[in-house]
């Protein structure tokens, strides 16, 4: 028997994967990150499958309820938020089951960053705007290493997907501004993507933390950041007509 680490997806029970759902159907006892993970996932479970809620648990406790059940021949599945790769503290779960001898899989998610793009409908890597996305946070209790700091990260003027930091908007937008954006940088606030209160905020620079605090936005959403927001950027050449491939011959 093994340990199942399930990515949940961002919020809407029908953005888990087919395989996600598949175990968590057939889980007997199902661990979930109950500050993030949508509740409503349960429902796949089976009847009779033992929940705990992860959000009251050291990871001890997560680790003992792991051990006892697959000792008793139990499938476990741990459900984490979005995809479970991404600040999903799973690295310290999997040593100590590996250092058990505890066998394990991890089945991605959709993380909520890409269901971010989704609500806004936006490209993230537009042509002759960004190509490249940069996952990030601002330092809170976690540190961030020096030379990740956000105003230096802010220099290449890419698009920016910054977790676990609206709280802390106001030193954001001074982070990214003394890096290198422009302060009329298109910003998206968007909170609970993909769940039925969804709320999206646009802005820049300049004026996004007055919107959000008005708002009243401070949890559990995500900071984008760049002009991939803005309406300007070059076609793709990749369905161009002139630009042949190997499916594709140029006309
Ligand atoms: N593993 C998760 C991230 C966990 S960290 C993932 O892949 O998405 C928690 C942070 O993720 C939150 O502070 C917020 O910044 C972001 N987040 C999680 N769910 C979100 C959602 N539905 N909408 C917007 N941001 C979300």
């Amino acid at each position: 028997m093994k340990v199942y680490i399930i990515g949940a997806g961002p919020g809407d029970p029908e953005l888990i994967t087919v395989k996600g759902r598949r175990l968590l159907a057939e889980a007997d006892v199902i661990i979930y990150a109950g500050s993030l993970v949508n509740p409503a996932l349960l429902q796949y479970a089976k009847a009779g499958a033992q929940i705990h809620n992860s959000a009251s648990m050291t990871l001890d406790e997560v680790i003992t309820v792991m051990e006892e059940a697959v000792a008793m021949g139990k499938k476990v599945v741990r459900l984490h938020t979005g995809d479970p790769s991404i600040y999903g503290a799973i690295q310290e779960q999997m040593d100590v089951l590996a250092a058990k001898g505890i066998e394990y899989e991890v089945v991605p998610g959709v993380s909520s960053f890409l269901a971010v793009a989704a609500a806004l409908k936006r490209e993230y890597t537009l042509p002759e705007v960004s190509q490249t996305v940069i996952i990030t946070r601002l330092e809170g209790r976690t540190p961030v290493p020096a030379k990740e700091k956000l105003a230096s990260l802010a220099s290449h003027n890419a698009t920016m997907c910054i977790f676990l930091s609206v709280h802390m908007l106001e030193a954001v937008v001074a982070e990214l501004i003394a890096g290198g954006y422009p302060p009329d940088t298109p910003v998206a606030v968007v909170q609970k993507a993909s769940w039925p209160d969804e709320k999206i905020l646009r802005g820049t620079l300049a004026t996004i933390a007055s919107i959000a605090a008005e708002a009243g936005v401070d949890r559990t959403a995500m900071i984008v950041v760049g002009k991939c927001l803005d309406g300007k950027y070059a076609l793709s050449r990749l369905y161009s007509p002139d630009f042949g491939h190997m499916f594709r011959e140029a006309k």
